[in-house]
């Protein structure tokens, strides 16, 4: 099946390129790359009335946008269950709202010292420079900043926040989030990373960005140039399945890598999409092929409309133990619950130790085998 978007009787990207029509920072924008309305939607994708109706429910809660591009690598349009279209597409799911689920999962309202920033590790901060998304993934964690009531950051937060990290001299790490900070306009992001960067404290800047995989073409020239800048920078992309793998993204990747950024992948564990062992061998084949780290693998947070995306703990705990050893380390990405009210991110995997017993331990390797080994007691 043909998947190039010109080939789907979609509009034309605007003249001058994808980055002429890039500033997303205001809602009022009509973009000519993105689909932002379920109406949009359904001249490509046919719904019921009913099912219109509760689409168009759900896109009113939490916004909708995707681009032409990510549009393009669904398989299937027709089926809901396209591991691509579930990511971007609302589902009438996310209006049952279950018991046990959170506006703010992580609590990171509550461990936030001045706008913008969470503090909730000893070294390492997190910096939330915009709510706006290239794409809103169905699954996010930081829904609640898609309400309206929630201002967007201006850059006297910002420069409150570097105050802040300025001052708290035990931070070592700013990871630049959002939203997608990549969204901003590069003159903003240049703004940013130097106020950071000139920081003698910081010793690392790590941007949390799905701009490689949902809209490659951000990764222009331009970017580049300011990215090059600077020589603190680690960037953390989020590719979900095999299928976001493609030459475009892989492009993205070998730009930033060409800007001597290393770059790891943060995938979350998504019901139906990516929840068994064949499918994330394969993500994470293809990420090391593109040279992507596989680095965590998150348990899908306990956020409000998100629950046919969750799976049972055990589900990525046995993901693991089929990857560990039977394939590179090199692509075993780290499986972590991120705890709710700010407890942090939780590792879980497979457990080797069969028993302990003084100075010998009971072993067992990724076949099943078990050995006794023999160590120091203190
Ligand atoms: C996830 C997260 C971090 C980074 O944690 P790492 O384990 O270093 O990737 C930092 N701050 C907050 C608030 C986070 O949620």
């Amino acid at each position: 099946m043909d998947r190039t978007a010109t080939n789907m009787n979609l509009p034309e990207e605007e003249p001058g390129g994808p980055a002429a029509a890039l500033d997303v920072r205001t809602q009022t924008k009509t973009y000519k790359n993105f689909f932002q309305n379920i109406n949009d939607l359904s001249k490509v994708i046919s719904f019921s009335p009913q099912e219109k109706k509760k689409l168009e429910d759900a896109a009113e809660v939490y916004h909708l946008r995707v681009p032409f591009y990510y549009f393009s690598l669904i398989k299937n349009r027709h089926d809901s269950k396209d591991p691509i279209r579930a990511q971007c597409i609302p589902s009438p799911e996310e209006l049952e709202v279950s018991e046990k689920e959170f506006m703010d999962p992580l609590a990171e309202e509550q461990m936030s010292p001045v706008n913008c920033l969470v503090h909730r590790y000893p070294d390492r901060v997190l910096l939330i420079v915009t709510s706006q998304c290239f794409m809103y993934c169905r699954h996010c964690t930081r829904k609640r900043l898609w309400q309206e009531d929630i201002p967007e950051p201006n850059l006297q937060d910002i420069d409150k926040a570097i105050s802040y990290i300025k001052k708290n001299k035990q931070i070592r790490e700013v990871i630049v989030s959002g939203g997608d900070p990549l969204t901003l306009d590069t003159s903003k992001i240049d703004y940013v990373l130097s106020g950071i960067s000139c920081l003698k404290n910081v010793e690392a800047i790590r941007i949390g960005t799905r701009a490689p995989v949902v809209f490659p073409q951000r990764i222009n020239e331009a970017l580049c140039r300011v990215l090059r800048k600077y020589n603190k920078l680690w960037i953390n992309v989020q590719f979900n399945h095999p299928w976001e793998v493609t030459p475009q993204s892989a492009q993205a990747c070998m730009r930033l890598a060409r800007c001597g950024i290393p770059i790891s992948n943060q995938s979350v564990l998504l019901r139906g999409i990516n929840d068994n062992p064949e499918v994330m061998i394969e993500l994470c084949h293809k990420l090391q092929s593109i040279r992507v780290r596989p680095y965590y693998l998150f348990q899908c947070d306990p956020v409000v409309g998100a629950s046919h995306f969750r799976t049972p703990i055990r589900r990525g705990m046995e993901i693991i133990e089929k990857m560990r050893g039977f394939t590179s380390g090199m692509c075993v990405p780290t499986f972590v619950v991120d705890g709710i009210e700010g407890k942090g991110k939780v590792p879980l995997g497979p457990n080797y130790l069969v028993s302990e017993d003084g100075g010998c331990v009971t072993l067992r390797n990724y076949q099943g085998e078990t050995f006794r080994y023999y160590a120091p007691k203190e």
